[in-house]
């Protein structure tokens, strides 16, 4: 069993962090805010008063935070985490961030001979609850291997993308692709409902029909047509539209970095964009929540 240091204890953060206690790994934990470590700590983590604490002889460091200017200032930033760390560790840094910053924290690391990977995850809260996230691995082939037997505590399918930055790049393709299929799903479905179709049926011919895909098969976005579906709970729980636009956000500059077309990420952009700006609390719902903008003279 290993010495894990598990840094960022939010939504994802924590139940990760229980299914490697229940798993048998040492954990030792840090966040910034006190609060998010008690329910750990009470499954057996060692709760720290500063990252640096959590590190001492960890052979793995996971971190979890909101974006790539936690990541950097952590490892990189006042607190130079990095040089707290041992040569002989591995770093997996399981934050959704721009490939860019991975790149940095990875090559400073590797100036000092200490592994990183990056490896961000899908499956939302539920997957890391159930311990059935996908994680999409950027970094060098040993170094993937090696992180195996721990994300196979937290996640069922483990990719490798390729080299460094690679996994951020597999996560930001999937989310684009995700809200281009989503709101051309609510939007078909719309259109069927003004012209006389229940959506139940129009969703079932879909299903069997050349516009079937995931939304349509496990997250209709439409109220009532899914019992499970956040569209049948008030757009409550599941991923929010405010993660969405992060994620498209990070598709969106990297086309720009690269000189990608990406149209229809920059039209799903807008639309979600647009979506929030009609209520205050549209970010905070379900992102298939993304159906009420083509319903809002209906609602
Ligand atoms: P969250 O805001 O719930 O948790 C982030 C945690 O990091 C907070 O507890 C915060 O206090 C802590 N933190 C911030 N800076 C820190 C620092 N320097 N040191 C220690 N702790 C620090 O966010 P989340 O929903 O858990 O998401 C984490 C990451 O996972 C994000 O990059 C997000 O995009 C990604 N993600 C989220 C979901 C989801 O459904 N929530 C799904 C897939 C990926």
């Amino acid at each position: 069993m290993a010495q894990i240091a598990f840094i960022g204890l939010g939504n994802m953060g924590a139940p990760m962090a229980s299914n490697l206690i229940k798993a048998g790994h040492r954990l030792k934990i840090f966040d910034l805010n006190p609060a998010a470590l008690t329910a750990l700590t009470a499954q057996g983590a060692t709760s720290t008063q500063q990252a640096s604490d959590a590190v001492q002889d960890a052979e793995f460091i996971i971190s979890m935070l909101p974006s790539g200017l936690h990541v950097e200032s952590l490892y990189l930033g006042k607190t130079a985490l990095l040089k707290e760390i041992n040569s002989n560790a591995l770093i997996i840094d399981s934050s959704t961030i721009d490939a860019e910053t991975a790149r940095k924290v990875a090559a400073a690391a590797t100036t000092q001979e200490t592994a990183f990977i990056d490896a961000p995850v899908s499956g939302g809260t539920t997957g890391a609850e159930k311990g059935t996230l996908s994680f999409m691995v950027g970094g060098e082939k040993a170094h993937y291997e090696r992180s195996l037997p721990i994300l196979k505590n937290m996640g069922t399918h483990i990719f490798h993308a390729g080299d460094t930055g690679c996994g951020q790049v597999a996560k930001m393709c999937n989310n684009m692709l995700l809200a281009i299929q989503m709101t051309g799903t609510a939007e078909a479905l719309s259109l069927a409902i003004r012209n006389g179709l229940s959506p139940e049926t129009v969703s079932d011919i879909m299903l069997q029909s050349s516009g079937r895909n995931w939304s349509l098969e496990v997250y209709n976005p439409v109220p009532g047509v899914m019992d499970n579906a956040p569209a049948s709970r008030n757009y409550q729980g599941g991923f929010m539209v405010n993660l969405m636009l992060k994620d498209l956000k990070l598709a969106l500059d990297a086309a720009a970095t690269s000189g990608a077309s990406t149209p229809m990420g920059a039209l799903a952009r807008n639309l979600y964009s647009l979506h929030t700006d009609q209520a205050d609390n549209n970010g905070q719902l379900d992102f298939s929540s993304i159906f009420q903008l083509y319903n809002r003279k209906h609602q």
